[in-house]
């Protein structure tokens, strides 16, 4: 199977009416796409790398929503609409049995957003999976990490930590295996493997929300970000997270630690003027997205968390850092 034809068997959908926006799809030096009049295009890349982001053996219909879903979780935290995605892919071999279970994962997530696969690019190498998503938005209406101010309300979609502990218990690790109950390693799966981007929570929210981000590496480090580009601080109410149950029985330390610095979330979190909670609580009704109060934003920089007896201690909002 040549290059060509592993494009045309695995990537290249004829059944398919293509949605409006896609002018020209797979095939030709270019794709094109149409916005909406008077749209902004937002564009994203994010890439998986095998050993770095994924093991060997991950399922790869797991990958190829995974791959996409994280892209989309970027749209969705900007507020955009999907248009469309390329997927650049480096592949050690053509393996047909790897390719179709990938593509059918890949697909099932494009379709349920109508997000098509527009064009890309694939070449033999180390099993390596970079996709660009195209959204669009009204101008002004970006969710930007810059916007924060004091005195708006920390708002969480949700809740963090369960991929994390996965993670741990993939691992090994023996606080994990030690303090959760039976099945979770199976029932905590998707949480990793599957994230589900909060897409509609975040269109309602544009142009009502003020800042918000995605998190990949870590409540407490991702919101470090909207601080450090806002030029303000937060406090966090400990009480205020929303603790999944196979989070309950974890020792407190690494609980707190898989909430606040967990990774692998793919969450919204944000920042509302305190006018807009009746706002903020109907996007959640129509995008049907929990959504939490988690905290506040403060003038004075700095990151806080309060816990349950009220006191306040200052919590490093370690991400994770490729190169750290
Ligand atoms: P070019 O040489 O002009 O870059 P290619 O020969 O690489 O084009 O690709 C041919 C067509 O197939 C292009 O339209 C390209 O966008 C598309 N394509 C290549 N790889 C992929 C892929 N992995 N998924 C989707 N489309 C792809
Ligand atoms: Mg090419």
């Amino acid at each position: 199977m040549g290059e060509f034809e592993l494009i045309r068997r695995h990537f290249q959908r004829h059944t398919q009416p293509q949605p409006a926006q896609v002018v020209l799809g797979i095939g030709d030096d270019c794709a094109l796409l149409q916005p909406a009049p008077g749209h902004q295009l937002a564009i994203s890349s994010d890439m998986l790398v095998q050993g770095r982001h994924f093991f060997a053996d991950v399922d790869p219909a797991a990958l190829g929503h995974k791959a996409l879903a994280v892209n989309l979780s970027d749209l969705a935290a900007m507020g955009a609409r999907p248009l469309g995605f390329t997927l650049a892919l480096a592949l050690p071999q053509a393996d047909n049995a790897w390719l179709s279970a990938f593509a059918q994962g890949l697909f099932a997530l494009a379709d349920t957003h109508a997000c098509p696969l527009v064009g890309g690019d694939t070449t033999r190498g180390p099993l390596n999976i970079c996709i660009t998503v195209f959204g669009e938005l009204q101008p002004g209406q970006a969710l930007r990490r810059s916007a924060a101010q004091p005195g708006d309300d920390l708002y969480l979609s949700g809740r963090t930590g369960e991929a994390r502990l996965e993670l741990e218990l993939l691992l090994g690790t023996d606080w994990a295996q030690h303090h959760t109950l039976p099945g979770a390693l199976h029932r905590l799966r998707p949480r990793l493997e599957r994230p589900t981007p909060r897409l509609a929570l975040g269109q309602a929210l544009a142009g009502l929300a003020h800042a918000a981000l995605d998190l990949s590496d870590g409540l407490a480090g991702d919101l470090g970000h909207i601080l450090h580009a806002s030029g303000v601080g937060a406090t966090i109410h400990q009480a205020l997270l929303p603790v999944a149950p196979d989070l309950q029985a974890l020792p407190e330390a690494q609980r707190l630690d898989c909430l606040l610095h967990g990774g692998d979330d793919y969450e919204l979190l944000f920042t509302a003027a305190p006018a807009q909670r009746a706002a903020v609580a109907a996007a959640a009704q129509t995008s049907q997205t929990p959504v939490q109060r988690i905290g506040h934003i403060n003038a004075a920089p700095g990151l806080w968390l309060l816990n349950a007896a009220g006191e306040q201690a200052t919590l490093s909002p370690r991400g994770f850092d490729h190169f750290g």
